[in-house]
């Protein structure tokens, strides 16, 4: 039952491919030009080739089972025998899979949600009256004996029963989940003995949900559940994995269970470490330390994770060096990243770790540990050089923006009053009540993909790029006039990724060729890289946008994404706060909503869609976040004069943990996700005081689903029993680019027919 304790591992590794193999394969198999085997053997070659690097790098443990060909959660829920009942009718396994994940013309997918603070998005399961939890082990077998057959020292990774059950939710009027953890520990003891069977020595259980403020409640049901896990009399070793956090109380529950492993997050929070050695029933375990940080890009310093690993040596009975949390937010190997350096980022990609290359520190902090550090000597003194050098290099300290920013921060980031604003922005605009408008994408044409592809491919030059491209912004201009929107947008053909877009243009952001990582499913992003301090050489945007307003008499909104947003899609710096790199964005798109106003731009938004992602997962850091995020934000709106009109735009639901912080980014105008949630929104502003100008969604727009003219009136009709006229805005939930042009030309215009519909009644 008790097996040797290993030396170096991971978490998890990324699994869609160096090339994107896997993705390929998939949507081939979804398309129809993959076959089933063809679709299997891709998969089993990419879990073969990941083995054998990680054995080669010299783990002495290996996690298996970390392959998904949607999601590890929605495994999960096969795996317990949890899908929702309307896939049930799918006979074959893999069909009925995918049906949960992406739904088909007959059923609708789980909902899908963000990974903790990840930019990764898990199905949520549902658990409703009639689930019937049972043990479906095949995936998880057989990818075990795939391994032990290509002899790795395999350790299975299964998501834990209570994590699993917190991030579910309960539909049908069932209850908490949770309620239904002692259904759970019966199957997952009757797994543990198949794995053992099949010759699995250990077996990770990944519980981050303990680290959440969920799990500041939940020690007592770790120890409970892992107390009966580990007293299974058939069962490998367990280790119980927390990552993103501070696991809090459920350290020292799990440490007084039988479980012969916990891994620990010694990354994301340096408290971390007193924790450990606070400990004391941890003193038989052996402790699982994640010093190398599994989820941003750096090189780590050796020097300091070495000492950290000494600091805790006498906490445990053995120590495993690891990496904080899975290798799945980072992109496979810097050595892909083949094309020349861009000349403003040279040298800067000696400073990155990814997969490939913390593998290869968890394996150089290892032998540190068990052989003595003059046998790593070099490898200790290179990466020192290294980090001596990015530390050092003048890009991370530009004294003129830094100077700047001082010298704002102590002037002040107000406006004038709100309510003074909107006098003179309406005497301005002279817009009518309930005035229209649209988020800021239009459906993505195939000209503009074609026109991007020719522009990469070099078949046509920047100026026939242009040309197409406003091509596309006067069909967008023409019909939203046909449409009669009160204020227009050009439309963003120019943005692929808005955050790319923007990072592209902003110095101290690196791109990369090759850095996928799996977003959700098959859907893979490159996110930028925030490497130095951040300035901005040229306007970005105010070409588009004059271009745009010399078409039209209506005003054309300016469209610029917030520093939350650029940031939380990107990787960032880890030599600074976060807060101070969000200022030096704020700091650049400042400068650009001062440009687009003195060219005349009216109107100018600036979105945060992701100033919810963000959120600390522990509500007593919260506070101190919406802090900085707002300040920034306003940093980045309060360069212009008061008649010109903020408008901000956020989305992905669930606002009741920002809704004060809304109020506190004092944008004039904030278009908001509501359609789901019918309305609900508006008064939970209300109760935060907030009372400026608002746009609640009236359409979801993540369906094709063209709204009846009726159904827009009723939802303003219920936005106007929460908000007088005089603040309120017509427009979708969100941008349209994700759309086609007919659903969407039928929805604007039944919004439009709406929107006058009601004014008419005013
Ligand atoms: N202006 C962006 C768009 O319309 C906003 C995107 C977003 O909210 N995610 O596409
Ligand atoms: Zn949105």
């Amino acid at each position: 039952m008790t097996a040797p304790n290993f030396t170096r591992t991971v978490l998890g590794v990324p699994r869609i491919g160096p090339r994107r193999e896997l993705k390929r394969a998939i949507e081939g198999y979804w398309k129809g030009s993959v076959s089933r085997s063809d679709l299997d053997q891709t998969a089993a070659g990419l879990r073969r080739d990941e083995w054998a690097r990680l054995a080669a790098a010299g783990l002495d443990s290996v996690p298996t089972n970390t392959f998904s060909y949607y999601d590890q959660i929605l495994d999960t829920a096969e795996l317990l025998g949890a899908l929702p009942s309307r896939v049930a009718g799918i006979e074959d396994r893999l069909d009925r899979y995918f049906a949960a994940a992406r739904g088909t013309a007959e059923v609708t997918p789980l909902e899908m949600t963000k990974w903790f603070d990840t930019n990764y998005h898990y199905l949520v399961p549902e658990i409703g009256p009639e689930t019937a939890f049972s043990l479906h082990p095949e995936k998880i077998l057989a990818d075990l004996d795939e391994a032990l057959a290509q002899g790795v020292p395999a350790r299975p990774v299964v998501v834990g029963p209570i994590t699993f059950l917190a991030l579910s939710k309960a539909v049908d009027g069932a209850g908490d989940p949770l309620s239904r953890i002692d259904e759970l520990v019966p199957l997952y003891r009757d797994l543990l003995a198949r794995l053992a069977t099949a010759g699995a020595q250990w077996v990770q259980l990944d519980e981050p949900v303990l680290v959440s403020e969920a799990g500041l409640g939940l020690a007592d049901t770790a120890a409970k559940v892992y107390g009966a896990l580990a007293s299974a009399a058939e069962r490998p070793s367990i280790a119980v994995a927390t990552y993103f956090g501070s696991p809090g109380p459920s350290l020292a529950a799990l440490a007084g269970t039988g479980v012969e492993a916990i891994a620990v997050d010694l990354v994301t929070d340096p408290d971390v470490v007193d924790l450990v050695a606070g400990t004391p029933a941890l003193a038989g375990k052996l402790l699982i330390a994640g010093v190398v940080d599994g989820r941003n890009v750096w090189r780590t310093d050796l020097e300091a994770a070495l000492a950290t690993l000494g600091t805790l040596s006498g906490s445990a009975a053995a120590l495993a060096v690891s990496t904080s949390c899975s290798l799945l937010h980072v992109p496979y190997t810097v050595a892909a990243e083949t094309a020349p350096e861009p000349a403003g980022a040279a040298g800067v990609r000696a400073w990155l770790a990814f997969a490939e290359e913390k593998i290869g520190e968890v394996a150089v902090l290892s032998r540190a540990l068990t052989e003595g550090r003059p046998v790593v000597a070099a490898e200790f003194a290179e990466s020192a050089c290294v980090r001596a050098a990015r530390a050092a290099d003048a890009r991370l300290n530009d004294g003129a923006v830094r100077d700047r920013l001082a010298a704002l921060r102590a002037a002040g980031t107000g406006r004038a009053a709100a309510a003074e604003r909107a006098v003179a922005q309406r005497d301005r605009l002279g817009l009518p009540l309930l005035p229209t408008t649209t988020i800021g994408s239009y459906p993505q044409t195939g000209a503009i993909r074609v026109a991007r592809a020719d522009l990469r491919a070099g078949r046509v030059d920047e100026a026939e790029y242009v040309r197409r491209m406003q091509a596309e912004i006067a069909d967008v201009i023409r019909l939203q006039e046909d449409l009669g929107i009160d204020v227009l947008v050009h439309g963003e053909p120019e943005r692929n990724d808005m955050v790319q877009y923007f990072a592209e243009r902003l110095e101290g952001f690196l791109a990369t060729d090759n850095g996928w990582v799996q977003s959700y499913g098959t859907r893979c992003v490159r996110p930028p890289i925030l490497y130095g301090d951040v300035r901005r050489a040229e306007p970005m945007t105010v070409s588009w946008i004059t271009y745009a307003q010399a078409l039209t008499e209506r005003p054309v909104k300016g469209m610029l994404t917030g520093p939350v947003t650029i940031l939380a899609w990107s990787f960032v710096r880890d030599d600074q706060p976060l807060a101070d790199s969000a200022d030096q964005v704020a700091l650049a798109i400042r400068d650009e909503t001062v440009d687009l106003e003195q060219a005349g731009v009216k109107i100018i938004q600036v979105d945060e869609p992701a100033l919810r992602e963000l959120l600390p997962l522990r509500a007593a850091d919260r506070p101190a976040y919406l802090d900085w995020a707002t300040g920034s934000f306003r940093l980045s709106t309060s360069g212009v004069v008061d008649d010109t009109q903020i408008h901000t735009h956020l989305c992905y639901s669930e606002f009741g943990d920002v809704i004060g912080a809304i109020a506190d980014l004092d944008a004039d105008v904030t278009s908001i996700e509501a359609a789901r949630s019918r309305m609900e929104i508006l008064d939970d502003l209300n109760e935060a005081g907030f009372a400026n100008q608002v746009g609640p969604g009236v359409y979801d727009i993540h369906s094709p689903r063209v709204p009846a003219q009726d159904e827009v009136e009723s939802s303003l009709r219920a936005a106007l029993e929460a908000v007088p006229a005089e603040r309120l805005w017509v427009n979708p939930d969100c941008g349209l680019k994700t759309r086609g042009t007919e659903e969407t030309v039928a929805s604007l215009r039944n919004l439009v027919a709406a929107a006058k519909a009601v004014r008419a009644t005013l």
